[in-house]
């Protein structure tokens, strides 16, 4: 199921300031994936903004470098494909480019008839990257998250790991004197008991703790760890 909300990226077709926030987009994910960045997004013929990347192949005996001319189109606002008019051309403007390959960056889906279309064109490379595909790529790698985190700043926070799931479920810390849950609503205090010194030296060591009420039961409790630890020393930290 996508997680992430493309419509949070402006639309690229209103002069609102940041139409081309979907080209920037596309440049910060390729360049995370491990494209390098040949050419920044320009104004193309047909109005659309392209980029050129290289990707580098490594091969047992050697390494190639493929250009891709990237093509970004961002439908989501609107949640129509991306259709063959939408994209004229391809082979001419990728050889144009000197680019070895086509890449579509896109926002929703190529239509059946584009992905037919640009599928059998002979003597360029092709890959038709859609939203999912995008999301799957950049969820999958550590950089790919910062740049969630920076154009998806509402999905981020709803899919953003919870500290709380991480470390299973929360469990209750209890007065030890009278079993008063001390963290709904916070309060308490936790005592901490460092060994007895060495004769001239400061006592290093902790050797127990414990989490009480304030007052009385801390009273209670502190001349219970007197009783069986001579000499140590208490530090209390209040919760
Ligand atoms: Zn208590």
């Amino acid at each position: 199921m996508a997680s992430l909300d493309f419509m949070e990226i402006p639309r690229a077709d209103e002069a609102t300031g940041r139409q081309d926030a979907f080209e920037l987009f596309a440049r910060e994910t390729l360049q995370a994936l491990g494209f390098a960045i040949v050419l920044d997004p320009s104004r193309g013929a047909d109005g659309g903004k392209d980029l050129v990347v290289g990707e580098q192949r490594v091969g047992p005996l050697s390494e190639t470098r493929i250009k891709w001319l990237v093509s970004c189109k961002h439908f989501a606002h609107s949640g129509r494909s991306v259709t063959p008019g939408d994209e004229l051309n391809v082979v001419e403007r990728v050889k144009a480019a000197g680019c070895d390959g086509f890449l579509g960056f896109y926002s929703t889906l190529p239509s059946t008839g584009l992905q037919n279309l640009v599928g059998g064109q002979p003597g360029i490379e092709v890959c038709l990257l859609d939203h999912e595909s995008i999301e799957r790529r950049l969820l999958g790698s550590v950089k790919g998250h910062d740049v969630v985190k920076r154009y998806f700043p509402a999905s981020y926070t709803r899919i953003k790991p919870q500290p709380a799931n991480l470390y299973g479920p929360v469990e209750p810390i209890c007065c030890e004197s009278c079993g008063k849950d001390l963290l709904e609503p916070p309060s308490g205090i936790w005592v901490l008991w460092r060994g007895e010194p060495e004769a001239g030296k400061v006592g290093d060591h902790y050797i127990d703790m414990h989490f009480t009420c304030k007052g009385a039961c801390d009273v209670r409790v502190e001349s219970r760890v007197r009783a069986r630890r001579h000499g140590a020393i208490c530090l209390r930290r209040l919760g």
